[in-house]
C-alpha cells in the first residue's frame, strides 16, 4: 500500500479453532469500521487451528485482498504469542484487538477509538458483567490482583483482550518481545496514560474456551517470572536460610 494509502486502524485477532465463529466476526467487524467511517485493515492470525479456520480466513482474504491480511502459524504457540505475530505487521496509527469467539462484541470497537482519541495511550476494556463460568472467573481474579502488583498499574480486568493501543506502544512492545507474553502487562510497562472502559461481554457461543486450568497457571507463571525479581528473591532467602540451618546442625 502507497503510504496516503495506510489504514488509520488495524485490528489483530488471533484464531484458534474458530469455524462457528469467523464468518460472523469479520462481517459484524466490518460492518462497525465502515459505518463508523475508519479506513481499516484486520490481520488473523492461525494459531494452529486443526479445523476450517484458515479455510474461512483464506476465503474472506480473496474476497478483500488489502484489508484483510493473514498470518498462520505451523502449530500452537498460544493467544499472546499470535497477537504478538499480528502486531508486527500492523500499518495503522491505532491498534486494537478481540478476541475471534464473539465474547467482545466488535461492535464496541469505534468507543475504545475515541477513548484513545482523548489522549490516552492504551484504552483497555474491563468485561464488567463477565459472563463466563465461575471456574473461569476465580483464577482471573486471583491473576489480577497478582498482576496489578507486579506491574504497579491497578487494573480491574487484565485478561480482557478488546483493547486500543497507540501505535508508539506497540512499536515499542515489538522491540522486547522476549520479555514476556502477557500483552496487557506489557504494555502498562510503556504506557503513561492507561484507562479502562466498560465493555459487553457475551457467552461463547461456539467453540469452547482454550483455557484450562494448567493453561492459566502457565501465563500466571511467566507473568511473574518475566514482571518481577520477587520469585527469584524468595528462592535466594530460601537458600540463605536452608544453608544457615545446615551450619547450625
Ligand atoms: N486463542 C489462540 N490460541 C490459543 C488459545 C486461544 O489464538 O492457544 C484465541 C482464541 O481463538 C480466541 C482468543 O484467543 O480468539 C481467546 O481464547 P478463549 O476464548 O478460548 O479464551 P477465554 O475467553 O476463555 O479467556
Ligand atoms: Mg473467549
Amino acid at each position: 500500500m502507497e503510504a496516503s494509502q495506510q489504514p488509520y486502524l488495524s485490528v489483530v485477532i488471533p484464531v484458534f479453532n474458530e469455524e462457528e465463529n469467523l464468518l460472523e466476526l469479520h462481517a459484524r467487524l466490518a460492518t462497525t469500521l465502515d459505518q463508523a467511517g475508519y479506513t481499516w485493515e484486520v490481520i488473523y492470525t492461525d494459531d494452529g487451528s486443526r479445523d476450517r479456520s484458515w479455510e474461512l480466513l483464506t476465503r474472506l482474504h480473496e474476497q478483500d485482498p488489502d484489508r484483510v491480511r493473514l498470518v498462520r502459524f505451523n502449530r500452537n504457540f498460544g493467544q499472546h504469542m499470535a497477537v504478538f505475530a499480528g502486531f508486527e505487521r500492523v500499518r495503522g496509527e491505532v491498534v486494537l484487538t478481540l478476541d475471534a469467539d464473539l465474547q467482545n462484541p466488535p461492535e464496541e470497537l469505534p468507543k475504545l477509538v475515541a477513548k484513545l482519541e482523548e489522549g490516552y495511550d492504551v484504552v483497555s476494556g474491563w468485561r464488567q458483567s463477565r459472563q463466563d463460568s465461575v471456574l473461569r472467573k476465580l483464577p482471573s481474579y486471583v491473576v489480577n490482583r497478582i498482576t496489578s502488583r507486579v506491574v504497579g498499574v491497578d487494573m480491574k480486568d487484565y485478561g480482557c483482550m478488546l483493547r486500543a493501543y497507540r501505535r508508539e506502544i506497540v512499536d515499542a512492545m515489538n522491540a522486547c518481545q522476549e520479555t514476556s507474553s502477557f500483552i496487557p502487562a506489557l504494555a502498562n510497562t510503556f504506557a503513561r496514560d492507561v484507562v479502562e472502559i466498560p465493555v459487553d461481554h457475551s457467552e461463547r457461543l461456539a467453540g469452547t474456551s482454550k483455557y484450562g486450568f494448567m493453561r492459566l497457571i502457565r501465563l500466571n507463571f511467566d507473568l511473574m517470572t518475566g514482571f518481577s525479581v520477587l520469585p527469584i528473591q524468595l528462592v535466594s532467602l530460601l537458600g540463605s536460610l536452608v544453608a544457615l540451618v545446615g551450619l547450625a546442625f
